[in-house]
């Protein structure tokens, strides 16, 4: 059993989390492949099997790239009006590239805060 003063405080978890690492230690990877979680810290035994965050991080991604490519999307319309091929040509790829991009770095996020929300003070 950890010690209150062990445990991380939230903005550290949430961004050891981000790197994808243990929001324990922040030392060992959570992942073990593009977003396969592993059972357990190879560091610090914390458990993920736990930490399960379903659905959430791909809801938070494509909230998070809505709002970049429908703005960007519409500002380019407003100031440039390109051609349509030329909006798809630039938006598509990036909602993909952005999307594929994102997702393991919310996932190690949500991840994290769902390891703050369960640690018993
Ligand atoms: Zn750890």
């Amino acid at each position: 059993m950890t010690s209150l003063a062990d445990r991380p405080s939230l903005t550290t978890a949430l961004l050891r989390g981000w790197r994808r690492k243990c929001p324990h230690c922040g030392t060992g990877s959570m992942f073990r492949g593009y977003l396969t979680i592993r059972e357990t810290c190879a560091t610090c035994a914390q458990p993920f099997e736990p930490l399960r965050a379903d659905d959430a991080p791909a809801y938070f991604t494509i909230s998070i790239v809505g709002h970049i490519v429908v703005s960007g999307l519409l500002g380019l319309e407003v100031y440039a009006h390109p051609p349509t091929w030329v909006q798809l040509s630039i938006w598509l790829p990036a909602t993909l590239i952005l999307t594929l991009g994102l997702l393991p770095y919310v996932k190690g996020t949500v991840m994290a805060a769902i390891y703050c929300a369960n640690r018993s003070d």
